[in-house]
């Protein structure tokens, strides 16, 4: 199966590890709309978010790793975002989120530019706040 996450999970494709648990994983998204945009996906390939038998423990690592970015970067809000029609494996998109109007909403063509040293930094800050 030509699946991105499964290869992710295999280990086959390098990637920036946010935190894990036996069953999920969440990662920096190669393609962020802001910085800090982390991806978190159950270790099983479903297609859908509501094909995962366990949903309720799915969002509840979701809300973890949402609140270890909030938390991270001291921010108010986290836009969450389900779509599914870009990779075919189950994903919810975690996007923080500035109130002062920067953020670049919905938008999955505009990607932000994110440095190296950027990326670094707030990997850092989450995977600690998600540690905490
Ligand atoms: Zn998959």
């Amino acid at each position: 199966m030509d699946c991105i996450f499964c290869k992710i999970i295999k280990g086959e494709i390098p990637y920036d590890k946010v935190g894990e648990t036996d069953k999920f994983l969440a990662f920096l998204d190669i393609r962020p709309l802001a910085v800090g945009h982390v991806l978190v996906i159950p270790k099983e390939h479903f297609r859908w978010i509501w094909d995962v038998p366990y949903v309720g423990e799915y969002f509840e690592y979701v809300a973890k790793v949402a609140n270890a970015q909030k938390k991270a970067l001291g921010l108010d809000m986290v836009k969450s975002i389900v779509v599914g029609d870009e990779v075919h494996h189950a994903h919810v998109h975690l996007v923080p989120y500035e109130s002062s109007g920067k953020a670049r909403g919905f938008d999955f063509t505009r990607f932000a530019e994110v440095s190296k040293q950027e990326k670094d930094e707030v990997l850092k800050k989450i995977r600690d706040s998600i540690n905490l």
